[in-house]
């Protein structure tokens, strides 16, 4: 057995010591000593950040760093962050795996504890990670301010569980037997995330894993990474122990893939587009490791003519532009009742064009920036695949704005097409921007044919007087979320999330139903008849 100082003058035990723990050792008592000479930090210098590897703060072993810039303006640079390499993941594979056993024996109320502080340090922080969010990210201050609060509440929510973790018993089919069952934690667990709500995200894998008893290496989206940073940095001080969250920043295509084919990652847990997802999910299945994804949406909106529309243009709004656009549950198709459609459309583009677009931190704007050049790219060429090619109206938007105040970020005009049938591309493909397309209905019927004729299947909404028309809707659409007067935005940490079709593989982040990705089931017999009972073979006698 292996002790080593860590940075915080902690104690942390290795059963097994690996090659590469064995190396995390010796950088971790060669980091200690220069600490204790330098009291360096996890920046080594203002600005350049680095990986989180067995307690310790590294930089990567390929010595190259990526350059993180506010969307808003790409003057301003927010700081540079480790370009990590396969030796990296394996390094913090390894700091994981030694973690695990005193991880997993820990009992999970004391688990808990710790996590409850995480969730104080975050109530603390909020508004510093806040104005980080807006500043690496562009969404709005108060959004940012959301996705953080998403991370205090899913944070509390699963430190709660740490005293239930609930197992069931069960009657045995024989006397003097008892069957139970119990969770216990998967082991070592990837956690592979986006850049749109870069701590929300993250904090509803990491919570979730760690009451469990998993150990976690975490791989934030390259152009979010200081989120990430901050939510890990809480868990060092709440003094979750070295090993236990390891953090390695770098390309998806190097760090995120590594991961993924890892033999002793047990679980890989990603939220991203479904392109890459599918990618991920091929590179567990090669070697059977569990995988749990959270993909792409295409979210609808249906509007009934008997639906409040001032209301449900409020909705459509706050669904379509918020975040930019960039939700994966964004209302990206507004499909309307023929009866109510010419007034939606009025409301609808008169909100749009009235939205201020510019830079999040600035209190009065209403649409940030979309994350960087290669999304305005993307989002154009929709654009301009939905006028050319598809042949919709163009009916406010559709700019990328370049000029003054724009002239150093990447912003586009809240965007409505209208007369958008639902086989057009626009109606069918991911844009993740801040466009929408209003489709026309002649009935509840053909508004829930339209929502449900796309490959995702994330979120759907409905706005309607009637309670009929609400729950048979409910009743048809084939999504994982459903509202009813509301958009199609608005989750809570304690209800279920996730999708079906293209958007998800069956498996529900946050409310109890994340346990059951971040655990395993064991059945467990106890017979104390002091005699051999066969299952299926000796009570078959008691029914003859
Ligand atoms: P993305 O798929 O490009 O990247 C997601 C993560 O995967 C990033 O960390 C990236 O570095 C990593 N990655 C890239 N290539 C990889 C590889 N070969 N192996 C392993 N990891 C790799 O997605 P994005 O652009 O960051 O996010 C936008 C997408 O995420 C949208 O499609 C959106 O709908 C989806 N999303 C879904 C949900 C949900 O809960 N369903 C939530 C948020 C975002």
């Amino acid at each position: 057995m292996l002790r080593v100082d860590s940075p915080r003058n902690e104690y942390y035990y290795t059963p097994n010591p690996t090659p590469y723990s064995l190396a995390i050792m010796a950088q971790a008592k060669k980091a200690l000593a220069k600490k204790q000479r330098t009291h360096s930090e996890s920046r080594t210098r203002a600005n350049t950040y680095l990986n989180y590897i067995g307690g310790l703060w590294v930089p990567s072993q390929s010595g190259e760093w990526s350059e993180n810039r506010n969307p808003a303006d790409t003057r301003d640079l927010i700081g540079r962050f480790p370009v990590s390499t396969t030796e990296d993941v394996d390094a913090a594979v390894a700091a994981a795996r030694d973690a695990f056993d005193a991880w997993r024996l820990t009992p999970a109320p004391r688990r808990a504890e710790l996590m409850f502080r995480v969730g104080e340090i975050l109530i603390r922080d909020k508004q510093e990670y806040t104005a980080d969010m807006t500043r690496e990210m562009g969404k709005v201050l108060k959004e940012a301010g959301g996705d953080v609060q998403e991370a205090i509440d899913c944070t509390y929510y699963a430190a709660g569980e740490g005293r239930r973790l609930h197992g069931f018993t069960t009657p045995a089919e024989m006397p003097n037997k008892f069957a139970m069952c119990v969770r216990q934690p998967m082991g070592l667990c990837g956690l592979i995330t986006p850049w749109n709500f870069p701590m929300a995200i993250p904090s509803w894998k990491l919570m979730p894993a760690l009451v469990c008893g998993n150990t976690v290496v975490m791989k934030p989206a390259e152009d979010t990474p200081l989120s990430t940073y901050n939510l890990v940095k809480a868990c060092e001080e709440a003094g979750i122990p070295p090993g236990v969250v390891n953090l390695v920043m770098g390309h998806g295509s190097v760090v995120g893939a590594r991961l993924s084919d890892h033999p002793a990652v047990r679980l890989i847990s990603f939220t991203g587009s479904t392109e890459t997802g599918q990618r991920v999910a091929s590179a567990c299945a090669e070697r059977n490791a569990i995988c749990s994804l959270e993909m792409g949406g295409k979210n609808a909106i249906m509007v009934m003519e008997d639906a409040d529309i001032d209301n449900a243009v409020e909705g459509a709004i706050w669904g379509a532009f918020g975040t930019s656009g960039q939700r994966c549950t964004a209302s990206s198709r507004l499909i309307v009742h023929k009866k109510v459609y010419k007034k939606f459309n009025q409301q609808l583009v008169e909100r749009a064009k009235a939205l201020r677009v510019g830079n999040g931190a600035n209190s009065k704007i209403d649409v940030g920036p979309v994350i960087n050049q290669d999304a305005v790219e993307k989002i154009m060429s929709y654009i301009d695949i939905g006028r050319n090619e598809d042949g919709a109206t163009l009916s406010c938007g559709g700019r990328n704005l370049t000029k003054g105040d724009f002239a150093h970020g990447y912003f586009i005009e809240p965007t409505v097409f209208t007369d958008v049938t639902p086989d057009m591309r626009i109606a069918q493909e991911e844009i993740f921007g801040p466009v929408t397309s209003v489709i026309p209905a002649k009935s509840l019927d053909e508004a829930i044919e339209i929502a449900n004729g796309v490959q995702y299947g994330l979120s759907a909404a409905i706005y309607t007087q009637d309670v009929n028309r609400a729950f048979h809707a409910m009743n048809d659409i084939y999504t994982g979320i459903f509202y009813v007067n509301a958009s199609t935005i608005g989750a809570e940490v304690h209800l279920p999330f996730g999708g079906t079709k293209a958007t998800g593989n069956g498996h529900r982040e946050a409310g109890t139903q994340v346990l059951d990705i971040f655990s395993e089931w064991k059945s467990v017999y106890v017979d104390y008849s002091g005699k051999l009972q066969r299952a299926q073979i000796d009570n078959a006698k008691a029914i003859g």
